[in-house]
Formats: structure tokens, C-alpha cells, sequence
């Protein structure tokens, strides 16, 4: 569509990251309330990540309506507006969510792991400020600023600039191997990975890789992830299915982690009430976020 930058005031600001700035923003002819996401410089990482934000198409991803032109080289992204925010937002400060509200995020981010394999994107940033939640208890996938798209003989991008505290084993192998070697890790399987540790930090309401107050600098990082035990819940906290659910998300051989279609069907997910897994989320959604 053809809408311009000067169509648009601006609310407030949603967010700031590595990226850019995101604003809330409202439509002056329509008044429809959108989130726009300035990207400075026409840095290639800026026109990728608007490339595949706009050719995804999922109930379960963020919709981007339109790059919107502008004088200047920003790139500017006219995206859906997610009115409850991301989900660190829902548990810093507040705590841990019941297991139903998790099940129910876990069913929706694999939803749109899911449809990303269908269309060869890997996401990779996969955590809990990437991931925004709808009043209405719809939680979608957001940010494609490290995203990439795997080529028909199963390479991708190797470079890194994210979160490395969500990284997965063989993202750090990557890291260390020369790039003959780097691209021979299932590219998906990351994804499913840092699904794992997000999950545990729903749960429990905290980081979990690292000690509490330890800062998440690379070589710890590096160092818990790589010869460590892969993180899992606290005792007592989680049903066997939340647990057993971690646990295949949280292999340290990508060759062993279940897909995002096999946890689809896992006992966790598939087995969840899904009314009142729903009404759970939405339930935390109206009381957590002001
Ligand atoms: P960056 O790539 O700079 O990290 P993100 O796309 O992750 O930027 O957005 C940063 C923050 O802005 C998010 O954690 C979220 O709180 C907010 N945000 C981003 N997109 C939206 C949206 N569509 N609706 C509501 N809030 C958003």
C-alpha cells in the first residue's frame, strides 16, 4: 500500500533496541493504531530484516504492513501493533506464570517456528523480548533484525550479532569452526533451543542459564552452554510434561532436539485444556500489563 511517514503521529515510544526505535503510532486519516519500527542507516541488516518481515505471512508472526519510504536512509517498518507487549515484560517485576499461560505460549511460538521452517527462515532470536502478546491472549514472533533464510542446499548465514544468551551449543561451534564446518548444524534446530530456555525463564520468572546477578558475558556464556548441564527447571516447580517438554527442547545435540512440528505433539502442548490454557494467558496479559 502506499502510505507515507507524515500519515502517521507518533505516540509513544514501544521500545528501543540494537535495531532501532519502536513507536506507537496512530493512522491520521483512519486513526488504526500501528507500531512503526525506525531502523537508522540503509545498513544491509536493515534491509534484510524488513525483507523478511514483509514476506512472511502468519497469524503467529507479526504482520508488517508496509516499508514505508522515507527522506532519509532509515528504514521504517509499519508493523502490527501488539498492545500487550513483549513477554519479559510480563514476567520482570512480576514473577513466574502458571503452567497453562506457558503451554499456551509454547503452542503459538511453535506454531510459528513452525510456518518460518515452511518458508526456510531461521529466526535466531528467539527469547522473550522477541516474543509480543495481544490482549486478546494471541502471542506472535517478532524482530527478523538477525533472521535469515537457509538456501536449498541447507546453508546459512553464519554471522552472528544477537543474543548470545540464548545461544544454543552448536551456534557456539559455529562461532569457533572455520566456515567449511559452520553451516552443517540443522539452522533450525537454534531456534528450538532458545524456545527451551525461554520457557524455563516463563516459568520460573528468571534467566536461567547463568547464576542469578552474574552478567551474561560471552565466555560464561559460552562456557555454561558449551560443557555445562543444559539448564532445567527447579525441583517441584513443573508437571512431568513441562518437564519432559524442556528437556527436548533443551538436547545439546541438535541432532537429538525434536523439531518445532514434532513438539506440536508433545504431551505439554498437545495435551494442554486449551480454554483454559487461553483464558490463563489473557488472565495474565489484563493483569500484568498497565
Ligand atoms: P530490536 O530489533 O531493536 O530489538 P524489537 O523489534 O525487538 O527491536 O522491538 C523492541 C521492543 O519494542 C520489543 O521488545 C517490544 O517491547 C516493542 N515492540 C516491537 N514491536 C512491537 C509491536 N509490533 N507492537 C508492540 N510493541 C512492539
Amino acid at each position: 500500500s502506499d502510505f507515507r511517514p507524515s500519515d502517521f503521529e507518533r505516540l509513544a515510544i514501544l521500545g528501543r533496541g540494537n535495531g532501532g526505535t519502536v513507536y506507537k503510532v496512530s493512522h491520521r486519516g483512519t486513526s488504526a493504531l500501528y507500531a512503526l519500527k525506525v531502523l537508522r542507516g540503509a545498513e544491509p541488516a536493515a534491509v534484510a530484516e524488513a525483507d523478511i518481515a514483509c514476506r512472511v505471512d502468519s497469524p503467529y508472526i507479526v504482520r508488517c504492513h508496509s516499508v514505508l519510504p522515507t527522506a532519509s536512509d532509515d528504514v521504517s517498518l509499519l508493523l502490527e501493533l501488539m498492545e500487550g507487549g513483549s513477554l519479559d515484560s510480563l514476567v520482570v517485576g512480576h514473577g513466574g506464570l502458571p503452567e497453562g499461560a506457558v503451554a499456551e505460549v509454547a503452542a503459538q511460538v511453535l506454531s510459528g517456528l513452525a510456518y518460518l521452517r515452511s518458508r526456510r527462515v531461521v529466526h535466531r532470536d528467539i527469547k522473550p523480548a522477541n516474543i509480543l502478546v495481544s490482549r486478546a491472549g494471541q502471542v506472535k514472533l517478532a524482530d527478523f533484525g538477525i533472521a535469515s533464510v537457509v538456501s536449498r542446499a541447507g546453508e546459512h548465514c553464519a554471522a552472528y550479532e544477537g543474543t548470545p544468551a540464548y545461544m544454543s551449543p552448536e551456534r557456539f561451534d559455529t562461532e569457533r569452526l572455520q566456515d567449511g564446518h559452520a553451516d552443517r548444524a540443522d539452522p533450525y534446530a537454534a531456534d528450538v533451543w532458545n524456545l527451551g530456555v525461554t520457557v524455563i525463564e516463563l516459568v520460573t520468572g528468571r534467566y536461567p542459564m547463568l547464576p542469578p546477578g552474574q552478567t551474561p558475558s560471552w565466555p560464561a556464556l559460552m562456557w555454561a552452554v558449551c560443557f555445562g548441564e543444559p539448564p532445567a527447571l527447579p525441583d517441584g516447580v513443573a508437571s512431568p510434561e513441562l518437564r519432559g517438554f524442556v528437556a527436548a527442547c533443551l538436547q545439546k545435540d541438535h541432532r537429538k532436539r525434536a523439531t518445532a512440528v514434532e513438539l506440536l505433539a508433545h504431551p505439554f502442548v498437545a495435551g494442554r485444556d486449551v480454554a483454559s490454557s487461553r483464558r490463563a494467558l489473557r488472565k495474565v496479559i489484563q493483569l500484568r500489563c498497565s
